[in-house]
Parts: structure tokens; C-alpha cells; sequence
């Protein structure tokens, strides 16, 4: 039951309220496909593919999006990764020094640092010893300048997915925006929630190109949310902010997105494959479960094994610093050659 009404217009800055936005070349003429000559964006008339301002609202890439997921193009805002989709939901809702927002460590480290530069208080809810989510303790954190909490699930460092439970109870019971980072979503067993737009109004779904859909060099990131929460965060947007490279490949991309496909198959038989054998690893004390594509392990000694793994030439992460993940190692699932290349390593050591 909601408790309360959702208030959007409360939990934007004053500033960006009333914020004339730029109006960019592109903004006041928009082509309609008809043959014209440009004279308007002080552009180099020479053509080598990338002479011209890329479109600023990238319809076509929207476009594709928007059928894929069964939702409009006004619910969909792209960004240079999702890193500036995370700073752009911090700089529309967020007033520095006066605001706050709530994070669950240990998780992805962005959000902490995208806190700091927007000089927003971050108030860490440690998850519970089994890496879920202390909904109470959450709830309780919450005041009234708490504009933003970011969840990611499936969560990173520790791989697992949260109960749709709990984080239906912060939907119903949070005034703010509930930001739900669905980066490692295609590997998951647990579904979106991209479905549940309509439902939550205060619901912002991120998700990114950098993943299972193999472009982390584009830097390509989405945000999915209700057409309101889409107009503010356009507003505030830089005007050309994802380049034409990358609208044109990532638009090739999901024209096919079979192969895509194929490689996350391949992906999730090789993930379930390595945790079985990382059990037989002698210094390995515990694998968490995981619902993306990488595995979180408790060691013996991190720092020692990380080394030896490091001087064989592989490189994994050492995620002992976080919270709750003291002598934890974090492996990415490689190809099928790579991974028995790592379990014949591990043996060895
Ligand atoms: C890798 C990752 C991202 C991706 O960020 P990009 O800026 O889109 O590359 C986002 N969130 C989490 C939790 C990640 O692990």
C-alpha cells in the first residue's frame, strides 16, 4: 500500500526547476529525412561520416529500445555510460550540502564516489551477513532530504539478486526515487523491473551497453523511467552528450542482437560450470552465489592469492577492502579458454 503520495516536483532542485534548457542546432531544426542543405550549426560542410552534431535525443537507438522493452520513447534517456545517466539522476534531484542519499555496501563503488562529487551525504545501510538488503534499517535512515536510494541488483561485488519482496517494500514505503541498477540483468534468473514502470512512479531502472552487451568501449548507459522523471533528467542532459560512433554501432548492434545472445548462453553455462570446480580449489573457503557474470570467493589469504594469480597473468579483482567481503577475490567468467586456463592456475597454487 502506498503510504503517501509521490511527489515529484518536491524532490527536484530548485535550479534545474527553473532552468531554461540549451536548445542546441539540432533542438530547432529536426530533420525529416528531406535533402537540405545545413547552414545553422557552424559545422564542417566536408563529409568523413562524423562532420555533423550527432541527433541530440538519439530517436533511432530509442526507438529500437523502446520496442524491445515494450515502453515509449519518452522513458528512455542515454547516456555517455551509465555513469553520467547515476550523475545526471544526482544533479536534477540532489542539492549539494543540504541532501542525502542511501547506498548498501558492499556494493558498486560509483555511487559513494559520485556522492563525493556532487557533495551529497551518502548514508551506508550495510546489507545483512548474507548480502541481502535490511529494508527496516534502510527506511529508518531515511529523512527528509533523503532524495535517492541506489540499489544495484544483481548486486556488485557479491553477485546475488535482492528478494522482489524487499525492494517492493522500498518502493511503497520511500517518498524519493528508488534507482535500480540492472547492469548484470541478462544474467540474471530474476526479472526486470522495467515491467514495473507504470506500477512505481518513483522507480528510475538503469542499465548499460558495457555488460552482456559487449561494448564497454562505446560507453553507452540507459535510464529507464516514467516519462516526468525522463523530462527533468532531459532537461539537464549535455545536448550531444552520446556521439554518433556510438549511436551507429550500438544501433547496428541491436538490430542483431542474436549473437549478443549466444555469447550470454555461452556466458551462464561457463559461470555454473566454474562455481562447481571452484569447490575443489584447496584454498577457497566459500562462493557466494551469483546471478551475473562474475563470482565473488572467500579465501584464505586474498592479498597472497591475488599476487600469485596476478604473477601468472591473469587479473581478478581483490575486493577485501569493502564492507562484509574481508578476503573475498571477485572472477569475471571468461571465455570457455580463459576459465580453464584460471582452474588450471588455481590448482596449481
Ligand atoms: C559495470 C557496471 C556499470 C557500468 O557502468 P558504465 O558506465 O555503463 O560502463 C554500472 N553499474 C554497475 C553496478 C556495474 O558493475
Amino acid at each position: 500500500m502506498r503510504l503517501m503520495k509521490f511527489e515529484l516536483f518536491r524532490l527536484i532542485r530548485e535550479n534545474v526547476r527553473d532552468l531554461k534548457p540549451y536548445s542546441s542546432a539540432r533542438d530547432e531544426y529536426v530533420s525529416d529525412g528531406s535533402k537540405m542543405v545545413f547552414m545553422d550549426a557552424n559545422e564542417s560542410p566536408y563529409s568523413n561520416g562524423v562532420n555533423r552534431y550527432p541527433d541530440p535525443h538519439q530517436r533511432q537507438l530509442k526507438l529500437l529500445l523502446a520496442k524491445r522493452n515494450s515502453l515509449s520513447v519518452e522513458n528512455i534517456l542515454l547516456g555517455n555510460g551509465s555513469d553520467e545517466v547515476l550523475d545526471l539522476i544526482f544533479r536534477a534531484f540532489c542539492e549539494p550540502q543540504k541532501d542525502n542519499i542511501i547506498t548498501m555496501p558492499p556494493t558498486y563503488g560509483m555511487y559513494n564516489v559520485l556522492a563525493g562529487i556532487n557533495a551529497i551525504e551518502n548514508r551506508e545501510v550495510l546489507l545483512t551477513e548474507k548480502f541481502e538488503l535490511d529494508v527496516d534499517k534502510i527506511l529508518s535512515t531515511v529523512d527528509k532530504n533523503t532524495k535517492l536510494v541506489l540499489l544495484c541488483s544483481p548486486n556488485n561485488p557479491t553477485g546475488n539478486s535482492f528478494s522482489v519482496a524487499h525492494i517492493e517494500t522500498l518502493l511503497t514505503n520511500f517518498q524519493g526515487l528508488l534507482v535500480i541498477d540492472e547492469a548484470y540483468i541478462d544474467f540474471a534468473g530474476q526479472k526486470s523491473w522495467l515491467n514495473k514502470l507504470q506500477q512505481f512512479p518513483n522507480l528510475i531502472v538503469t542499465r548499460t551497453f558495457s555488460k552482456a552487451y559487449g561494448m564497454a568501449g562505446l560507453r553507452l548507459g540507459i535510464g529507464y523511467a516514467s516519462e516526468d522523471v525522463i523530462a527533468i533528467l532531459n532537461r539537464i542532459k549535455p545536448p550531444y552528450n552520446v556521439n554518433e560512433l556510438t549511436q551507429r554501432k550500438a544501433f547496428k548492434m541491436l538490430q542483431n542482437v542474436n549473437v549478443m545472445e549466444e555469447q550470454i548462453k555461452e556466458i551462464l553455462e561457463e559461470r555454473d560450470d566454474l562455481v562447481q570446480k571452484l569447490a575443489h580449489i584447496k584454498f577457497i573457503r566459500e562462493i557466494y552465489p551469483t546471478d551475473a557474470n562474475f563470482i565473488l570467493v572467500k579465501v584464505d589469504d586474498a592479498d597472497r592469492r591475488y599476487r600469485e594469480i596476478l604473477d601468472s597473468g591473469v587479473v581478478v579483482r581483490n575486493r577485501s577492502a569493502q564492507a562484509l567481503c574481508a578476503n573475498t577475490l571477485r572472477f569475471t567468467v571468461g571465455t570457455p579458454e580463459e576459465n580453464r586456463s584460471l582452474l588450471r592456475l588455481l590448482n596449481t597454487l
